[in-house]
């Protein structure tokens, strides 16, 4: 059998708006630090660019000026000790033959770095390239290099190099402000999404809540007025006066209609006190096996009248810890369904037994009309009903399922469905034992 199988974890109604808070609230935060992430690192690589292309112009601009200068001592071959380079700036002139003519010293600690990277001839001409890491001493410089010539004839090369290390290292520095500033910007959008989102959820969690209390107050007062009218009934479909069939039939419908009120507003209580946690589980240890067995006993008369054969496939002394009554409403509602949708003649098989780690599992199949996927999908939502029509036809409301999952959520438990159409319907339950 091609089985369709939805599992419902633990979800409680009021957890709803909680959850809703913090999801909006973590949503907005993700939002605002992935902006706050975007922002500082577009800022970092501006800044970055800005000022290392100040720096390159002013390092080009300089290559250009020593070698001109170079061209002028070379043909004067006369070189004086210092040829007043900038700040931090430092430079290496060569001539054809690779000689060094002259040169202003990189600082000590870079020398070496500086002159290896010119011999591996890594320095660009006309372009300038920044050189970090491979300094020993964790500095960065930038270099260039120019040829010099003499009426348009290279006669040599100048190499100008310049140690920028405070600039990367101030940007940096201002790269690591902003990340914390960011980490700082998160608790804040956090605190303030969880705020927002609260102010937001507020006049939501307001208008659900009176709407569960007029549901359970509405029930309940519907509850007194509908006994009157079926105790009134009652009297009349007894009384002896009543002759003509048309009003004995009247009475007869009145009471079907009243039976069926009672139903949904008995429903719609069970609904709003489970929402409003008005009623806590009355937890005890129990036999499982009897109150399956029992409920079995109690819907054969219903099953007979269709001439179902309702079957019982239970291990016997489960023991499980829980609400008994609720428990058994359970079960009440999964072979109530079972018979009510299952053809003439078909069958209804209850199976039990202990699961893994002695949680209980228990299941009611049918051989009947099935489920579709779609509606499986919907299947345990409250006025959910496949075929409206024909469910009103039978007594629905398309409220059983709703409360067998509200008992299932409420002892932490599972309840999944396998079905095909026109095959049958398998609900299956499983159930850890509660504490008591
Ligand atoms: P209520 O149980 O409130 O009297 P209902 O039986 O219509 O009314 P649910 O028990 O919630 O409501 O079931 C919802 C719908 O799921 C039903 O209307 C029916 O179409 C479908 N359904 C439930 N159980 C089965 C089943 N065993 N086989 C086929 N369809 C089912
Ligand atoms: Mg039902």
């Amino acid at each position: 059998m091609l089985a369709i199988n939805w599992k419902f974890n633990k979800c409680k109604l009021t957890n709803i708006f909680y959850r809703s808070r913090w999801r909006l609230a973590l949503a907005y935060s993700a939002l605002m630090f992935c902006m706050f992430l975007v922002i500082i690192f577009l800022s970092y690589r501006g800044l970055i660019w800005a000022v290392s292309s100040e720096q390159a112009r002013e390092l080009s601009g300089v290559v250009r000026d020593i070698a001109e200068a170079e061209a002028i001592l070379m043909q004067r071959n006369t070189y004086p000790d210092d040829l007043g380079y900038r700040e931090r700036m430092f430079f290496y002139a060569y001539n054809n033959a690779g000689e060094l003519q002259h040169f202003s010293k990189a600082p000590p600690r870079l020398e070496d770095d500086v002159l290896q990277i010119i011999h591996e001839g890594r320095v660009p001409l006309a372009e300038e390239a920044v050189f970090e890491r491979q300094m020993d001493s964790d500095r960065v410089i930038m270099m260039t290099a120019s040829y010099v010539r003499i009426d348009g004839e290279i006669v040599g090369i100048v190499y100008l190099g310049k140690d920028v290390t405070a600039l990367y290292k101030g940007l940096t520095k201002f790269y690591y402000f902003w990340g914390i500033v960011s980490l700082l910007a998160l608790i804040v959008a956090m605190v303030t999404g969880y705020y927002i989102a609260g102010c937001v959820m507020a006049p939501m969690q307001a208008a659900y809540e009176r709407q569960k209390q007029f549901t359970a107050d509405a029930s309940h007062e519907l509850r007194t007025p509908l006994s009157v009218v079926m105790a009134s009934a009652d009297l009349l479909s007894h009384d002896a006066s009543i002759q003509s069939p048309f009003l004995q039939q009247v009475v007869a419908d009145i009471k079907d209609e009243v039976k069926k009120m009672s139903k949904l507003v008995g429903d719609l209580m069970v609904i709003a006190r489970n929402d409003n946690h008005a009623e806590r589980l009355n937890v005890q240890e129990f036999d499982l096996s009897t109150s399956l067995e029992q409920v079995i006993r109690n819907m054969q008369p219903l099953a007979e009248k269709k001439h179902i054969a309702l079957l019982g496939n239970i291990a016997e002394g489960i023991v499980y810890t829980g609400d008994e009554h609720k428990i058994k409403q359970l079960i009440l509602i999964l072979v109530d369904n079972a018979i009510k949708y299952t053809q003439e003649y078909g069958s209804v098989t209850v199976a039990a037994k202990y699961g893994k780690g002695r949680k209980i599992s228990f299941s009611v199949a049918d051989n009947g009309m099935g489920i579709s996927s779609e509606d499986c999908k919907r299947i345990f939502g409250r006025f959910y009903r496949v075929d409206k029509a024909r469910s009103r036809e039978m007594g629905g409301n398309g409220l059983g399922l709703a409360i067998a999952k509200d008992i299932v959520d409420a002892h932490h438990g599972y309840i999944y469905l396998e079905s095909k159409l026109g095959e049958g319907t398998t609900f299956s339950v499983e159930l850890p034992q509660l504490k008591k």
